[in-house]
């Protein structure tokens, strides 16, 4: 079942869980990820990138989506991961996906709110969640400078004042994760985000979550953190069982899949997703 972001994160505030949000490249990434939320019974969220646009046009990327989402038992998010410019996140809005993110965390706090304000009231008529992200995720590869990370972290003074202005649908904020692989070990800013949680009424939302240390993203889930992105890990694990021997094309493709389910399996564990009706 295709759905909006909305009710789910309602749901998994209520209950102490996050959603995964698991990016697909292609058909077969969808279609692994799709069939461990089935087989469990859990909500995902599929997501595709803008930066993914070589693998997949966004025109693919939403008819396969809405395609095996809608066939889905089990409620699905489509969503559109760091759209980076406006255009692009409004064609996302007009093909169906039915939750986006415009990322305009490189700009100053108000051209993202000014962004940010364009978009949901491009998205909002159809029904269509937006997600925007202050403070900046940035690459794990540059993790070593704990210093220069720690200036990029979200500030709760800035999120009540983004919140306030743009009543957006989530918030990814920046407490320590970083996208990719790691080059040193994360530290999880846990009081920042009780704060900010505390000061701001809003879905919070963690990028980066590949390779986080699972206690510290079953806190996260625990501590209102409701959607976290994981990319690194699955892909990481799609590849650790292809042998040189898989010579056959459908049984490289069948190990890259059991590999996919295996990762994505045991992160609906650590975030402690839980099974949602929604009527
Ligand atoms: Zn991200």
């Amino acid at each position: 079942m295709l759905v909006s972001s909305k009710e789910l994160f309602k749901i998994a505030l209520q209950k102490q869980f996050a959603i995964p949000a698991t990016n697909f490249v292609d058909q077969n990434t969808l279609r692994a990820y799709l069939a461990v939320a089935e087989k469990r019974q859990l909500p995902l969220i599929v997501s595709f990138a803008q930066a993914h646009e070589e693998e997949m046009k966004l025109e693919e990327a939403a008819l396969f989506g809405k395609y095996y989402a809608e066939k889905a038992e089990v409620p699905i998010v489509l969503h559109l991961d760091h759209g980076t410019d406006v255009d692009y996140v409004k064609r996302a809005v007009d093909l169906g996906f039915t939750s986006v993110m415009i990322d305009a965390s490189q700009d100053s706090l108000d051209d993202n709110i000014r962004k940010t304000q364009e978009i949901i009231d491009y998205a909002r008529p159809s029904g269509v969640a937006v997600e925007a992200e202050i403070g900046h995720v940035g690459s794990g590869e540059n993790y070593e400078n704990l210093e220069q990370s720690e200036s990029l972290f979200t500030t709760v003074e800035d999120a009540k004042i983004f919140y306030e202005k743009t009543l957006v649908d989530s918030l990814a904020i920046s407490i320590g994760t970083a996208h990719g692989n790691y080059a040193g070990t994360p530290h999880i800013n846990f009081e920042r985000l009780r704060e900010i949680s505390q000061a701001v009424p809003v879905p919070l939302v963690l990028h980066g979550g590949s390779s986080s240390g699972d206690e510290n993203l079953c806190q996260c889930a625990l501590g209102n953190i409701v959607k976290i992105n994981i990319f690194t890990d699955l892909m990481n694990s799609a590849v650790k069982d292809v042998t040189l021997e898989s010579s056959n094309y459908l049984d490289v493709r069948n190990s890259l899949h059991s590999g996919i389910e295996k990762c994505l399996n045991h992160y609906f564990t650590v975030f402690n997703t839980k099974s949602v009706r929604l009527y």
